[in-house]
Parts: structure tokens; C-alpha cells; sequence
């Protein structure tokens, strides 16, 4: 079990245990058939990565604004998106450009052996350290930067998922790919984005269009 910041653990900590199972079967009777990916999505206390005032309503379906501009994205679009990364399998390291609230890194932490996650927006990461570093998750590592750039230093990944949109996949994100490792993103511009998995093999590196989504656009440099 997560360990709660004992001041938001009465009343919306009772009730947030509930609501979160009940968030995990809407996501199974939405399609999420990785169970592992539901379990991680059951551990991880989603009210309290938005503020408080926020906090009644994280299990619903929907985004979230979490300051700056940005929003902590639908439940069903993390799970729907790891789903598609992990395609069943355990992850060693894994990238996530656009950390925000830190949410979708902590769902990511329970699937992966480490978790690297990069955020423009300097403010907003500082929350997100704060929160992760709260819950005593040991295995995210966050990094303020533009994710355009990727981390060639702790590169190859097996998995890199990005939260924000982009009219294509950054080419230093296409060269951090281990072989047989996978990229998700959103990929488009304004209303009409598409997920993408791009995965890489000895080969070169297979696409396949998966469903329309809608993301925050992903921007250059830093904030
Ligand atoms: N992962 C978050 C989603 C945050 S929204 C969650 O769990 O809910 C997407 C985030 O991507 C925003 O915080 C935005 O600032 C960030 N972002 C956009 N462009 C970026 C870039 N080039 N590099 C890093 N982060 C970026």
C-alpha cells in the first residue's frame, strides 16, 4: 500500500480508496485489458498529484488542470498508453517527455525498473518532485529540460512515452529506442491528433496508427 500524506488521508483518503476501484472498472469496461497496468493504475493515489480543491474529482475520466496551462491527463489515456508500451512485458528504462504533476511517471514506476521524466516547465516539476518524493517512490528520476532532446545519457530506452503532442516524433527520441523498444505519443497538431507506436527493430522502425486522441501540444525549450 502507497503511503498517504497523513494530512489529505482523512475523509478524501477514505473515500478515494473506493472511487479508485470504482475508476479501475470503468477503465476495464473502456477496453484496458492489462491487468498489471490496472493494478499499478489501483496503487497510485491520483488525488493527490492535483490540488486540493481538484482532489474530489481525480478518479473521474477526465483531465485536470494542474497550473501553468497544463492538465494531468485522463486516466484512460495513461492506461490506454502504457498498455501499448509495455505490450505485456516488464520494462527496465523507460522515458516519459512531459512529466507534469508527476502522475503517469508513479503508474509507470509500478511497471518499470526505473523511470526517467523530463518537464519544460520548472515550477510545475517542482510539484511533481515534491509529490513523488511524499509518496516514497525511489525508482523516477525527473529532469527539467526540453524532451525534444531525450537523455542520450542514460539512453537506450525500452519504452518512451510522451504526454504532450508533436507533429512528429523527435529525432533524438527515434535514436534513444533500444532495439525491440517502443515510443508512444500523440501526434498531430491542434484538434487532430492520432496516438502513434513506433517501435524499433534490427531493421528500422515500424508504425502503426492506433486512435484519435487530444493532448496539450508539446512546445520548445524550457520554462
Ligand atoms: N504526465 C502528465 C501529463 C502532463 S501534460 C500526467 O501524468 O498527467 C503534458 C506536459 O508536457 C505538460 O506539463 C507540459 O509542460 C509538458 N511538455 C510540453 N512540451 C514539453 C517538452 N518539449 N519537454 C518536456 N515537457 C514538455
Amino acid at each position: 500500500m502507497v503511503a498517504v500524506k497523513p494530512s489529505r488521508h482523512d475523509g478524501i483518503g477514505m473515500t478515494s480508496e473506493r472511487t479508485r476501484l470504482r475508476m479501475i472498472e470503468r477503465l476495464r469496461e473502456k477496453g484496458i485489458k492489462d491487468s498489471d497496468v490496472l493494478t499499478a493504475m489501483a496503487m497510485v493515489p491520483r488525488h493527490l498529484f492535483v490540488s486540493e480543491a481538484l482532489a474530489i474529482r481525480a478518479y473521474e475520466d477526465t483531465a485536470l488542470p494542474i497550473g501553468f496551462g497544463q492538465t494531468i491527463s485522463h486516466p484512460y489515456s495513461v492506461a490506454r498508453m502504457i498498455e501499448v508500451l509495455r505490450n505485456g512485458k516488464d520494462m527496465q528504462r523507460v522515458l516519459e517527455v512531459g512529466c507534469g504533476c508527476g502522475y503517469q511517471a508513479a503508474v509507470l514506476s509500478k511497471l518499470a525498473r526505473e523511470v526517467y521524466s523530463i518537464e519544460r516547465i520548472a515550477n510545475l516539476l517542482g510539484h511533481a518532485r515534491r509529490t513523488i518524493r511524499a509518496l516514497r517512490i525511489a525508482n523516477i528520476k525527473v529532469q527539467h529540460g526540453d524532451g525534444h532532446i531525450g537523455l542520450a545519457e542514460v539512453a537506450p530506452f525500452d519504452g518512451i512515452i510522451l504526454a504532450a503532442a508533436g507533429a512528429e516524433a523527435p529525432p533524438a527520441l527515434l535514436a534513444q529506442l533500444a532495439e525491440g523498444g517502443r515510443l508512444v505519443m500523440p501526434r498531430g497538431v491542434g484538434e487532430s491528433q492520432q496516438m502513434v507506436l513506433i517501435e524499433r527493430q534490427a531493421d528500422g522502425y515500424h508504425e502503426q496508427v492506433l486512435e484519435m486522441v487530444h493532448f496539450v501540444p508539446l512546445l520548445p525549450g524550457v520554462a
